[in-house]
C-alpha cells in the first residue's frame, strides 16, 4: 500500500475509533485490524503479537470472546500470559475497565471479564477506581454494566486451561469491592491408565496321541517237563508187540537187514 493510502487507511480507522462505541458489535468489521497486542491465532502460528497501536492482519481471533471490537477495531481485553506475553505486569483481581492506549478514548469504560486474579501489561490508573493490596488491584468503581459480569462466564471457561498459570493472591479484598472470589477449579484429572485387562488364559487342550498298545512281555514259562521217555524207535509194520528190533552183528557187514529178535 503507498504511504498516502495506508495514511488514510489509518486515520479513517482512528476516526472510526472516534465514533461512538458500545463495547461489543454484533457483526465483526470488515478489515482484520488490530488495535494493541494481542494473541495470535493458533492456525497462523499461535503465540502473542505485540505490536502496540493500529495494526493489521490477515486473520480473524480464534478467541473472539476475548476481544471487544472497537471502531473497526479488534482489542483484546483479556490475560495475555496463557498466550505468551512476558513483559512487565500487574495483577488484577476480578472484573475490571481495560486501561490499553486507545487512538481516541471510548465513551464508554470497557471491561475485561475475567473472574479471579489474573495479569495484565498495565498498571491501573492512579485514583479511587482502584485499591492496591500487596500489589494487586482491585476495581472498586461503578459497577460494569450486566451484559459484562454475564460474559465473566465465558472468559472464566476460555481461561479455565489455564488456571496454573493464575498469580496467587492471598491478600484480603479491599472494602468496596464487589467481586466474588476466586476458587480455583479442580485440577484436571489426570489420565489414568487404561486398566490391565487379566485374562485367563484359554485352557489348553492337548489331545494326546492315543498310548500304544502296551505290550506285556511275559516272562518265559518256566515248564518243568517230565523227563523224556527213552527213545525208542518203531518200525511201523512187521512188529509183532513186544518184540524189539536188533541187528546182528554179523548181519551188519553184509548189509543186513532189521530183523526182529526176542
Ligand atoms: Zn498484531
Ligand atoms: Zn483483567
Amino acid at each position: 500500500m503507498p504511504p498516502i493510502q495506508r495514511f488514510w487507511a489509518i486515520c479513517g480507522l482512528a476516526l472510526s475509533l472516534a465514533l461512538p462505541v458500545s463495547g461489543a458489535r454484533a457483526q465483526a468489521p470488515a478489515s482484520r485490524a488490530y488495535v494493541g497486542s494481542h494473541p495470535v491465532p493458533a492456525r497462523a502460528g499461535g503465540g502473542y503479537c505485540s505490536i502496540e497501536g493500529i495494526h493489521m492482519h490477515t486473520y480473524v481471533p480464534d478467541r473472539p470472546v476475548l476481544f471487544q471490537i472497537v471502531g473497526d477495531a479488534y482489542l483484546f481485553v483479556g490475560d495475555p500470559v496463557p498466550f505468551g506475553y512476558r513483559g512487565p505486569r500487574t495483577v488484577f483481581y476480578g472484573i475490571h475497565p481495560v486501561h490499553v492506549p486507545l487512538p481516541v478514548p471510548p465513551p464508554a469504560p470497557i471491561f475485561c471479564a475475567l473472574p479471579g486474579p489474573h495479569y495484565h501489561p498495565y498498571a491501573p490508573p492512579a485514583g479511587p477506581d482502584y485499591v492496591l493490596e500487596g500489589g494487586v488491584a482491585f476495581y472498586v468503581g461503578s459497577p460494569p454494566p450486566a451484559p459484562v459480569v454475564q460474559r465473566s462466564h465465558a472468559f472464566e471457561a476460555e481461561y479455565r486451561p489455564f488456571a496454573a498459570l493464575r498469580p496467587q493472591v492471598v491478600v484480603k479484598p479491599p472494602k468496596g469491592w464487589r467481586g466474588t472470589w476466586w476458587v480455583a477449579p479442580p485440577a484436571a484429572p489426570t489420565a489414568k491408565p487404561p486398566p490391565v485387562q487379566v485374562v485367563a488364559p484359554s485352557p489348553r487342550v492337548v489331545v494326546a496321541p492315543p498310548a500304544p498298545p502296551a505290550v506285556v512281555v511275559a516272562p518265559p514259562a518256566v515248564v518243568v517237563a517230565p523227563p523224556a521217555p527213552p527213545a525208542v524207535v518203531v518200525v511201523p509194520g512187521s512188529r509183532k508187540p513186544g518184540k524189539w528190533l536188533k541187528i546182528k552183528h554179523k548181519d551188519w557187514h553184509k548189509g543186513g537187514k532189521w530183523k526182529e529178535h526176542d
